[in-house]
């Protein structure tokens, strides 16, 4: 059998207004898209990695995706999980029924968001996610008052503190927050990683549910896989092996929230493919990640994501725009 042949192609891409959030702002996406060719079939991969959440550096990524363009046949290092990821999706084994999914609408940080979320519900958004962490609890809970007050009936928020708080805050937000309980979906990692026995004891006080995120990517992700009992955060592109991540999360699945990392329009097609495969997940998607002054997310922000549009996203098409 001959050896694929691999190639690859950088990207840097510009957020259209920079990403607030409580690690700071994020202005400039980098990563890179992977072309697979063997046996007479071409895909697609995509590699975005984010350190912050335990992945590869991009410079660890371009250097392996050097050496592998030019011995295909070597295997992937563990601590590159972003490039298995791209390579084992490139050329699924298997086709999956498309499905059609929810999207949860992204709101800015900070006092912008009661626009954006009367805009987004507006457009159907049923599902809507708040960084907060970034500014003063006081002013962010004023804010999602506000935001509260005009959400049509049914429409939830999830907050994503992204391991800003102390235990105080989140025992004070959870306070706040217990007039407001049929609103909230969950509050996305409150805590910073290491400390998930405490976010589960502070869920079962409250009756809030919370999320894992960043502790999915942590050092201790397998372990909370298995005995974490509420929503799961889990961002394909930085999991490894797409196959063995299915197979870990189709036991859990009706917990899984997929979530993007700022990825491409290939990033998220091979995001998609995994969900095809995933039965049984029914939160909406984190996926509402396509403002950069660019075209390679290659859809329009949309509170579903239908058949009819994923067919239109050609993973070739954005490959030939780098
Ligand atoms: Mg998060």
């Amino acid at each position: 059998m001959t050896s694929p042949q691999i190639s690859f192609r950088p990207y840097r891409r510009t957020f259209t207004n920079a990403l607030r959030t409580s690690r700071g702002a994020w202005s400039v996406r980098e990563g890179f898209l992977l072309r697979v060719e063997a046996a007479g079939r071409i895909g697609y991969g995509e590699v975005a990695p984010i350190p912050e959440f335990g992945s590869e550096t991009v410079e660890a990524a371009r250097s392996f995706l050097q050496s592998l363009a030019a011995d295909p046949s070597q295997p992937v290092p563990e601590a590159l999980p972003c490039c298995a990821f791209a390579l084992s999706r490139a050329l699924p084994t298997k086709e999956s029924v498309m499905r059609e999914y929810a999207v949860a609408g992204l709101l800015p940080a900070g006092e912008e968001a009661v626009a954006v979320a009367a805009e987004k519900t507006g457009l159907g958004y049923r599902t809507l996610k708040w960084k907060v962490g970034v500014e003063a609890p006081e002013n962010e809970q004023a804010i999602l008052e506000k935001i509260c007050q005009t959400l049509p009936e049914g429409v939830e928020l999830r907050l994503d503190a992204n391991g800003a708080w102390t235990e105080a805050v989140l025992g004070d937000w959870l306070d706040f927050l217990q007039a407001f309980r049929g609103r909230i979906e969950f509050i996305e990692q409150p805590l910073p990683v290491g400390m998930e026995r405490r976010m589960a004891a502070c869920s079962d006080g409250s009756g809030i549910a919370l999320a894992l995120d960043e502790s999915m990517n942590g050092p201790e992700a397998t372990k909370w896989l298995d005995e974490w009992t509420g929503p799961l955060v889990i961002k394909p592109l930085l999991m490894g092996d797409c196959q063995s991540l299915l197979d870990r999360l189709q036991p859990v699945a009706s917990r899984v929230v997929l979530s993007s990392v700022f990825e491409t329009g290939v990033g998220l097609d091979n995001a998609l493919c995994l969900a095809d495969a995933l039965q049984g997940m029914n939160h909406a998607i984190g996926f509402d990640t396509i403002n950069f002054s660019d075209n390679l997310s290659g859809r329009k922000s949309s509170a579903f994501l239908r058949a009819s549009e994923r067919l239109q996203l050609d993973p070739e098409e954005l490959w030939k725009r780098l």
